[in-house]
C-alpha cells in the first residue's frame, strides 16, 4: 500500500478518536502518513570512547562519505541516516558499533537515566519488557559497564533475540531473564533503583512502518492492552525501591494506554509523583511517535540508592577457572584491565559456571536459582578437555588493545568505499590466509572487535558463530 493510501486506509474508529484527541492538529497528523518513515541508528559508546566515536561519524570526518548522519535532538548518540545508507549491511552492524532504532524510541531511556551521572556506580536497573533490546542496549551504554542491568522478556523466541543483541552490543553487566513480570516481582521485592516498562501496546505509532499493525488494530485491542499495562505496572511497582524511578512508555497514541494509564496508576499508588510526561507525535517531530512518563516512588533521596548488602556467591574452585586463566595469560594484555577480574582474587568478581560455560556476572549478581536465565552475565567461554574456547560475546566486549593479537580488516577505505573483502568473508564464516604466530586473534572491522579467529599454519580459522553468519 502506498503511503498516501495508508492515510485513507487507517481504521475509521482510530481516525475518529485521533480527530477528537488532536483537534486542530488532526490534519497535520493525517498528512504525516504521506511521508516515509525516518531511519536512525544509535552509536555504541561501549565500543569506543563516545566523543571519538561521534567524531568518527560526523560530517567531514573519516566515515562521512559512507554515512550521511544528522543528529537526533533527544539522544546525543542517535542519528538519522540517509536513504542511500545501508547500515544494516555494514560489518559495523555485526561488530555492534551501532543499533538501528526508530528515532522516537530513543526518548524513554533519556528520561530513565536523566538525573544520574553517566555510569553511576552501583545502580540496579530493570528493563521489564525488553525484547528486542533497543532500550536495554541504550541503558547499558549509559551505565558504561557499572551496576546491574536485568533485561527481561516474557516471550522465549524474542528473549533469544534480546540476548543476541545484548551480546552484539558488547554489554557486560546485563543478565537476561525470560519471566512473567508477576513471577519476577516475587523475587525482586523493592530491589531496583530504576525500572523501565516499555509496555506491549496497540502499536498505533507503527502504522507507517508496518502495515500489519493497521490490520491488527481494534478498539478491543486498545482496551486489552490498557488492562495488561496496569498489571505490568503493578508488578514493576513491587520491584521498585522507595525513591526509585519508574519510566512507563509506549509507541501508541491512545490516551487510554498513555495518560490514562499513568493517571490510574497514580490514583492507585499515591506514593508516586509524576515528574515528567512527554508525547512525541509524528506531525511535530521527525519520528514515528512515542509516549513516556517518568514517575518517582516516595520521597527517598535517589542519590542514596545504590547497591547495598552485596551477597556473597558460592565460590568456584581453582579447577573451575583454571582453563580461563590460562587462556587469559596467553591472550589478554591484562585480565584486570580487559575483563575486570583480579587474578589474585578471581572469586572477588562473580564468576559463574553453568556446565562447561564460564560467565562473568555483573558486579553484584542477585540469587537466580529457580528463574529462567538466558544469560547470567558476560559469557567468557567454554572449557573443553582442558582447553578454553573464548565466546563470541567476549570478543565483542573487548577493545583491540585488550588482546595480544588482533587483525584489523579495513571496512571503509577513502576513495573506493569497498574496504578489505576479508571482513565480509569472515562474517560469512570463511577462513582467510594470514601470516603470524599461531593462536587466537581478535578480528576487527577497522578498530571494532567483531569476533575471534584462530591462526593455524597460515590459515585463520573462523570462529564467527554459525547462527550469525551472513548469507
Ligand atoms: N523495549 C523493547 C525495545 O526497545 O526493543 C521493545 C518492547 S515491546 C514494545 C514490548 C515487549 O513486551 C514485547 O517484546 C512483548 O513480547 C513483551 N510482552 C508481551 N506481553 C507481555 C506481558 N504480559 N508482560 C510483559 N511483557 C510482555
Amino acid at each position: 500500500m502506498g503511503l498516501k493510501a495508508l492515510g485513507t486506509a487507517l481504521p475509521p474508529a482510530f481516525k475518529d478518536r485521533m480527530r477528537e484527541q488532536l483537534g486542530d492538529e488532526y490534519g497535520a497528523f493525517i498528512e504525516s502518513y504521506g511521508q516515509s518513515s525516518l531511519r536512525a541508528l544509535r552509536l555504541n559508546p561501549l565500543k569506543m570512547e563516545k566523543k571519538e566515536l561521534i567524531d568518527l561519524f560526523s560530517q567531514n570526518k573519516g566515515l562521512a562519505p559512507f554515512f550521511h548522519l544528522e543528529n537526533i535532538p533527544w539522544e546525543e548518540t542517535g542519528f538519522y541516516y540517509g536513504s542511500e545508507d545501508e547500515p544494516g549491511r555494514s560489518p559495523y552492524h555485526d561488530a555492534g558499533v551501532y543499533y538501528i532504532q526508530e528515532p522516537s524510541a530513543m526518548l524513554p531511556v533519556n528520561l530513565l537515566m536523566s538525573g544520574s551521572s553517566q555510569g553511576e556506580e552501583g545502580l540496579r536497573i530493570l528493563d521489564l519488557c525488553a525484547a528486542p533490546g533497543g532500550k536495554s542496549t541504550q541503558i547499558a551504554a549509559r551505565m558504561n559497564g557499572k551496576g546491574l542491568l536485568i533485561c527481561n522478556e516474557v516471550i522465549p523466541a524474542r528473549c533469544r533475540i534480546l540476548s543476541e543483541n545484548i551480546e552484539r552490543m558488547a554489554v557486560r553487566n546485563a543478565i537476561v531473564l525470560n519471566e512473567e513480570p508477576d513471577r519476577l516481582s516475587e523475587r525482586f521485592e523493592e530491589y531496583f533503583d530504576r525500572i523501565l516498562v516499555d509496555a506491549p501496546c496497540s502499536g498505533e505509532g507503527m502504522f507507517r512502518k508496518n502495515e500489519a499493525a493497521v490490520s491488527e488494530w481494534s478498539e478491543e485491542i486498545v482496551k486489552l492492552c490498557a488492562e495488561r499495562q496496569q498489571e505490568i505496572l503493578k508488578a514493576a511497582d513491587r520491584m521498585l525501591k522507595y525513591g526509585g524511578t519508574l519510566v512507563y512508555s509506549t509507541c501508541t497514541f491512545s490516551k487510554a494506554e498513555n495518560e490514562e494509564t499513568t493517571e490510574i496508576f497514580l490514583k492507585e499508588h499515591p506514593e508516586y509523583r509524576l515528574k515528567e510526561q512527554i508525547r512525541l507525535m509524528p506531525h511535530r517531530i521527525k519520528g514515528e511517535g512515542h509516549f513516556a512518563a517518568k514517575l518517582i516512588k516516595g520521597e527517598g533521596d535517589p542519590s542514596e540508592l545504590s547497591l547495598r548488602g552485596k551477597k556473597g556467591r558460592a565460590s568456584l574452585s581453582p579447577e573451575d577457572v583454571r582453563d580461563f586463566f590460562q587462556f587469559a595469560d596467553e591472550n589478554l594484555v591484562s585480565v584486570e584491565d580487559s575483563v575486570g577480574i583480579t587474578k589474585k582474587d578471581p572469586m572477588g568478581k562473580a564468576l559463574i559456571r553453568f556446565g562447561d560455560n564460564l560467565y562473568l556476572a555483573p558486579g553484584e549478581c542477585p540469587e537466580l536459582t529457580g528463574l529462567k536465565v538466558l544469560r547470567p552475565g558476560l559469557q567468557l567461554g567454554t572449557s573443553r578437555k582442558g582447553h578454553f574456547i573464548p565466546s563470541h560475546a567476549l570478543a565483542l566486549s573487548l577493545k583491540p588493545g585488550d588482546f595480544r593479537r588482533s587483525v584489523m580488516l579495513p571496512v571503509y577505505t577513502e576513495g573506493s568505499g569497498e574496504g578489505d573483502l576479508r571482513i565480509k568473508e569472515y562474517l560469512k564464516g570463511m577462513t582467510f590466509p594470514f601470516e603470524g604466530e599461531n593462536g587466537w586473534y581478535l578480528i576487527c572491522a577497522d578498530g571494532f572487535s567483531a569476533g575471534f579467529g584462530k591462526l593455524s599454519g597460515n590459515v585463520m580459522k573462523n570462529h564467527y558463530p554459525k547462527g550469525l553468519r551472513r548469507q
